[in-house]
C-alpha cells in the first residue's frame, strides 16, 4: 500500500516513521527542507510538492497546523481534491474546527474522495512510541478501511461517529485539559504558599478527589516529577500556542452552537495573557507561573 503524508513536522514526522517501520511505502512533502531531510535520512521517499506526493497514493494523510492549511492544501483548483485520484482514503490527522474538517468532507465526497477526520492525543512522545489515541470521526466503512494503517500509529482508534465528531471529542478533551492544568497550578501555588512541599502535596491530592492526569503524569511544578517539561524548563512537550488554538476552537465552535462554557472562555483568556508575555512556545504546563491580573 502507498502512502502520502503532508505535514512532517513534530508530529507528523514521528508518525510517518512508524508507517515507514511498519513497511509501508511512504512519500512524503513538508514545506521545511530541514523535515524533509530528516524524513529522507529515516528511509522516507522525499517529495517536491503535495501534488507529487499523492500522485500514486492509495491513502493520504496530512498532518498540519490549523484549519486554514488544511483548507489550503485540500482546496481551491490547485488542491488535493482537484489533482489527487479520487481513489485514495483521505485521512486528515490535524486538530482544526469541527466545522471546516465537515466542510472540507462533505467537498471531498462530492468529488468522489473517501476522508475521515482523526486528530489524535498523546504528543510528540506518543506519536514517536506508535500510542497515540485516534479520535475519529467519518463513515464506519472508511474507518476500518484506515484502521490497519492507524494501529501502526497508535494504540487506542476511537470511532466517535460521523465527520467532524473526531474534531468535536479533540476539542472537548483539549478544552477540559487546558481547564485542568490551570486548576493544578492554582492548588499547587496555594500549597506553596503554604509552606508546602508541592511532591508531599501532589502525592496526596494524587490519591485524592483532586485527582486528574496533569497533576499525576504532567505536574507543572518544577522537579516534582522527572522527565516532564516543568522540569526541563518547559521545553517540548505541547506548546502554549497549540493548546491556545485548540481553546480557540472551542470558544468558536461554543458560539456558534450557543453553548455555555465559561470556563473554558476564562482558560482560553488566561493561556492568551500567558502567551502574550513571551511564553507561546514553552509548554504549556507553564501556565503554573502566570500571575494574576
Ligand atoms: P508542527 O508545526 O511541528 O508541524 C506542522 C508541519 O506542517 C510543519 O513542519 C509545516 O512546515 C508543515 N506544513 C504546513 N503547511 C504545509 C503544507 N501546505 N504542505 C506541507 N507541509 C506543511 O506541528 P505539530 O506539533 O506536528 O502539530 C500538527 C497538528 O497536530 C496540529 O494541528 C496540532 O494541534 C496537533 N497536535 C499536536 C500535538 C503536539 O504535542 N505537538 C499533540 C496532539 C495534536
Amino acid at each position: 500500500m502507498k502512502v502520502a503524508f503532508i505535514g512532517l513536522g513534530n508530529m507528523g514526522l514521528p508518525m510517518a516513521l512508524n508507517l515507514l517501520k511498519a513497511g509501508y511505502q511512504v512519500a512524503g512533502f513538508d514545506l521545511l527542507q530541514a523535515q524533509l531531510d530528516a524524513f529522507k535520512a529515516a528511509g522516507g521517499i522525499s517529495m517536491d510538492s503535495a501534488s507529487e506526493a499523492t500522485l500514486h497514493a492509495d491513502v493520504i494523510i496530512s498532518m498540519l497546523p490549523a484549519s486554514r492549511h488544511v483548507e489550503a492544501l485540500y482546496l481551491g483548483d490547485t488542491g488535493l481534491l482537484a489533482r489527487a485520484n479520487p481513489k485514495s482514503l483521505l485521512i486528515d490527522c490535524s486538530t482544526i474546527s469541527p466545522k471546516v474538517s465537515q466542510a472540507v468532507a462533505a467537498e471531498a465526497k462530492s468529488k468522489g474522495f473517501a476522508m475521515i477526520d482523526a486528530p489524535v492525543s498523546g504528543g510528540t512522545g506518543g506519536a514517536q512510541a506508535g500510542t497515540l489515541t485516534f479520535m475519529v470521526g467519518g463513515e464506519a466503512k472508511d474507518v476500518e478501511k484506515a484502521r490497519p494503517l492507524l494501529e501502526k500509529m497508535g494504540k487506542n482508534i476511537f470511532h466517535a461517529g460521523a465527520n467532524g465528531s473526531g474534531q468535536t471529542v479533540k476539542v472537548c478533551n483539549n478544552m477540559l485539559l487546558g481547564i485542568q492544568m490551570l486548576g493544578t497550578s492554582e492548588a499547587l501555588r496555594l500549597g506553596i504558599a503554604n509552606g508546602m512541599d508541592p511532591k508531599v502535596l501532589s502525592d496526596i491530592m494524587a490519591k485524592s478527589s483532586g485527582r486528574n492526569w496533569a497533576l499525576e503524569l504532567y505536574n507543572p511544578c518544577p522537579d516534582v516529577m522527572e522527565n516532564v517539561p516543568s522540569s526541563k524548563g518547559y521545553a517540548g512537550g505541547f506548546g502554549v500556542d497549540l493548546m491556545l488554538k485548540d481553546l480557540s476552537l472551542a470558544v468558536e465552535n461554543a458560539q456558534n452552537l450557543e453553548a455555555s462554557i465559561p470556563l473554558g472562555k476564562l482558560a482560553r483568556h488566561l493561556y492568551e495573557t500567558h502567551s502574550n508575555a513571551g511564553n507561546g512556545q514553552l509548554d504549556f504546563s507553564s501556565v503554573f507561573h502566570l500571575k494574576e491580573d
